[in-house]
């Protein structure tokens, strides 16, 4: 997506080796209007696979998924990362190692809002070794509801998480793939 991309190019800020900086428009400070755009593009791209759910994780996921949802008709989920344990068995529970904090969080989704019949796309902010996504694969498949594929704005294609989970026959649609970057030279993406 070429606008995506000039965005990225103009404000993202490239940290060390692998974390990109886009929080002056994507997950701190919000774009609406850019968000409107990659929430149509992937409307666009999963167009026939009968989305009725949308599912990400907090925090940042959130508002991308929110106006994508608007495009699609649908509820928006957002896996909620907690300390309560699931003693009322009333949510489905996974673990998540955070790439950005390098911690473990359990992340639930209550059993309500989730279930057989559910086609759901998952949606999120970036894409880098996977956890995050298969984390919320995992909630889905505890549900038994099927998983129609992931929409990322900013995958990290030198990052191991898209090949194996593309082996894994899940489709992952990305907006930006960056083939590279450095704190020098800036983002140069895949295509
Ligand atoms: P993964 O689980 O694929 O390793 O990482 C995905 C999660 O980590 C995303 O939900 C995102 O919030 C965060 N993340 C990963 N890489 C970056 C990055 O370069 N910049 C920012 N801002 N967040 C990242």
């Amino acid at each position: 997506m070429e606008m995506l991309k000039e965005r990225i190019r103009k404000d993202g800020v490239v940290k060390g080796t692998d974390v990109l900086k886009v929080d002056s428009f994507l997950n701190h400070q919000m774009d609406i209007t850019l968000f409107g755009e990659i929430g149509k593009e992937f409307q666009r791209r999963f167009a026939d696979s009968g989305v009725n759910k949308i599912l990400t994780i907090e925090a940042s996921g959130i508002g991308i998924a929110c106006i994508t949802a608007q495009y699609f008709n649908c509820p928006v989920i957002f896996a909620k990362k907690t300390q309560t344990k699931n003693i009322a068995g009333e949510v489905y529970t996974t673990q998540v190692e955070s790439f950005t904090h390098g911690r473990i969080y359990d992340v639930i989704v209550s059993k309500r809002f989730l279930g057989p019949g559910d086609r759901v796309l998952v949606i999120d902010d970036f894409l880098a070794n996977g956890a995050a996504l298969e984390g919320l694969f995992d909630l889905i498949h505890q549900a038994g509801a099927e998983l129609v594929g992931a929409g990322i704005v900013v995958e990290k294609a030198f990052q191991p998480g898209g090949a194996r989970l593309r082996e894994k026959g899940i489709r992952i649609e990305s907006l930006a793939r960056v083939k590279s970057m450095s704190e020098e030279t800036g983002v140069e993406f895949v295509d």
